[in-house]
């Protein structure tokens, strides 16, 4: 049921393109090609007859490739699972779910080792051994990194290289330029393709449509509903926009992260932003205010390496106090040579834009990050629709819960990447989701002018930031759904093109965030809610999941979380504790660190 006191949300079943002019078929699609989409492809490739791969625009451009800080794993002896799960669950506050993130932490070190044996150069100590850091939140070094900051580039360049080694393979297909612009379903609702817009020659080229056994989303982020954040310009939430059309659920979307430390680069600066790495932090930078004031200290025992939630909000308050627009990162005492070693990226590019770190202070503030919600998933990465499946940061597997752990985010698409590539090897070879037909999909098309995304992001940043409110959290919504009225009559779009299909998908998803986050009367997670300023556990410890209904309104569902993920828990994350009931811990105990030799990538090049 839509709730009461909140207005009624229409969200249409499908955007306005063209009718499709060619059809292709594949026995699995994925879209996208970041960590996420290109693990899956790789490991399914020669477990299906037909994988078919499609991108938006090239295949290194979305956020994997943009990755600073590193992947999270537990790869040293001093280290160990159970401590990682704790970090992880501390971040998430409450809501992460435990089989999840235990999925995650004790299956990633074998996962991070395929990805080395498959080519990946992680950073390595004098000794050869891989060099571990540590992030804001994380109590041990777990953080592999390569080429000091560039480590997603890295991964993004390994996974690449793989996928080119087979693709003159006949039973993979790669397109390029190929914008997914909504899901196709048969008459059980079930997921069989999508409609797609190619970029391309010949015969496909212009709107088609993909028919599919299953459909793995890999679309990554929403960082472009906010005026100013660190994901690229694709990171355009298609996918879980395409996915809430269609009738998915999705969750958590409320749960935004907002990276404390991004390079301020003054009023009016908008789209992506640079990022100045939490790792720079782990290194030993620490934030301070105009008066060079260490406000971390005291505001939490981890201090500069809280977790970001604490920093961004600590950062925020720091804002009001001092009516600035920022802070600063003092990274000078590092040096320019221990700098320029380890982060060079993010020198070069300070210095680009006219910041020394290893002589000025860098002005910071929080920008958007991550979206720890997304759709919906089980333990083996399938949605709530039959046919579909979700990855990386486009899907909602519980790991995050009301916020990401630093670094955890690579992992994820890693290690549930394999678990989607497994789960649909069994169910395709038992012949389960066998080929159907899609039916025309109902109600009419809708689409806004690509040319209201400014309005989109304006609204959003205003109210359904980092501070909100009831009242903020309204006016949003009322500038959203006055832009809602224009994707239909006059005003709208006729035709169809990238640029608004991304705006119809940021204004469906804004709507949904808004009215998510409207449904949560707490501070918790990546934002701060200014008129319920406290975390309560005992009236809010729940997921909001939201679902358009077959009449074609945006329906909201509590779900409440299992007491047992907050039990023994120090939310404040000050010491590791023991979380886990025994029997859960004594399983975990058993995985102890990996350590493998990687004198044998050759050998394993290709089982990814
Ligand atoms: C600046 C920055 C630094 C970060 N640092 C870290 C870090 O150090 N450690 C960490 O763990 N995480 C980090 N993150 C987060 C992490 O990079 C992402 O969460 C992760 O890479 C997401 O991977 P993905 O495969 O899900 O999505 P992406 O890598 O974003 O890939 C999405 C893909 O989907 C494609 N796509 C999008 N829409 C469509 C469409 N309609 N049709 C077809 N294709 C489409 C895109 O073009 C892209 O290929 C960082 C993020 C940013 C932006």
């Amino acid at each position: 049921m839509p709730v009461s006191g909140l207005p009624e949300i229409s969200i249409p079943r499908r955007l306005r393109a063209p009718a499709p002019g060619w059809t292709t078929t594949a026995d699995v699609i994925v879209v996208g090609s970041g960590i996420a989409g290109l693990t899956t492809a790789l490991r399914l490739r020669r477990r299906v007859d037909r994988m078919l791969l499609v991108t938006k625009t090239v295949l290194d451009e979305g956020s994997t490739a943009w990755a600073q800080g590193g992947i999270a794993a537990v790869m040293s002896p001093e280290d160990s699972p159970a401590e990682h799960i704790h970090d992880t669950l501390v971040a998430g506050v409450g809501l992460c779910d435990v089989d999840a993130v235990e999925a995650l932490v004790t299956e990633g070190p074998d996962a991070v080792w395929d990805l080395i044996a498959l080519g990946a150069d992680f950073d390595r100590g004098d000794t050869g051994q891989i060099s571990l850091t540590r992030e804001g939140g994380h109590h041990r070094d777990r953080i592999l990194h390569a080429g000091g900051d560039a480590t997603g580039r890295e991964i993004s360049r390994a996974l690449i290289a793989a996928l080119d080694r087979v693709r003159d393979d006949p039973g993979i297909e790669v397109i390029e330029h190929a914008l997914v612009v909504d899901l196709l379903t048969d008459e059980s609702e079930r997921v069989c393709g999508v409609t797609l817009h190619v970029i391309g020659e010949g015969q496909v080229d212009g709107v088609g449509a993909a028919h599919a056994r299953a459909v793995v989303l890999a679309t990554g982020g929403l960082g472009q509903i906010y005026s100013s954040t660190t994901n690229p310009s694709v990171a355009t939430g298609d996918g879980m926009a395409a996915a809430l059309r269609a009738g998915a659920v999705l969750a958590d979307l409320e749960f935004v992260q907002f990276h404390p430390t991004v390079l301020w680069l003054g009023e009016g600066s908008r789209g992506q932003q640079p990022l100045i790495s939490e790792a720079v932090r782990g290194e030993g930078a620490f934030l301070v205010d105009e008066a060079g004031d260490r406000f971390m200290r005291g505001q939490h025992p981890l201090a500069d390496l809280a977790p970001r939630d604490v920093v961004a909000r600590a950062i925020i308050a720091r804002m009001r106090e001092t009516g600035t627009d920022h802070v600063y990162l003092d990274c000078r005492h590092l040096g320019a040579d221990f700098l320029e070693q380890r982060f060079p990226s993010i020198v070069q590019r300070c210095r680009e834009l006219g910041f020394d770190p290893a002589t000025q202070l860098l002005p910071v503030a929080p920008a958007q990050h991550y979206a720890s919600g997304g759709v919906r998933t089980d333990l083996r990465g399938r949605s709530s629709l039959e046919g579909l499946y979700a990855c990386g940061e486009t899907s909602c597997t519980g790991v995050h819960g009301a916020n990401r752990l630093a670094s955890n985010s690579l992992l994820e698409g890693l290690v549930f990447a394999r678990r989607i590539a497994d789960d649909l090897t069994a169910r395709l070879g038992a012949g389960e989701l066998p080929e159907t037909t899609p039916v025309a999909p109902s109600g009419e098309p809708e689409l806004i002018r690509g040319k209201r995304r400014l309005d989109v992001q304006r609204a959003m940043t205003a109210g359904s930031g980092t501070v909100r409110s009831a009242s903020s959290l309204a006016a949003t919504e009322e500038t959203l759904a006055a832009l809602a009225a224009r994707a239909v009559g006059a005003d709208a779009d006729k035709q169809g093109g990238p640029k608004s299909w991304e705006t119809t998908n940021l204004l469906h998803l804004g709507r949904a965030l808004t009215y998510a986050a409207a449904l949560r009367d707490e501070t918790r997670g990546g934002h701060v809610r200014e008129d319920f300023p406290a975390r309560d556990d005992e009236h809010f410890l729940h997921h909001v999941h939201l679902q358009r209904s077959a009449a074609g309104v945006l329906e909201a569902r509590v779900v409440p979380v299992p007491g047992a993920n907050l039990e023994g828990l120090d939310l404040d994350g000050s010491v590791p504790v023991d979380v886990l009931d025994e029997d859960r811990a004594e399983g975990i105990a058993a995985t102890k660190p990996a350590a493998r030799h990687t004198d044998s990538a050759d050998e394993t090049k290709e089982t990814m």
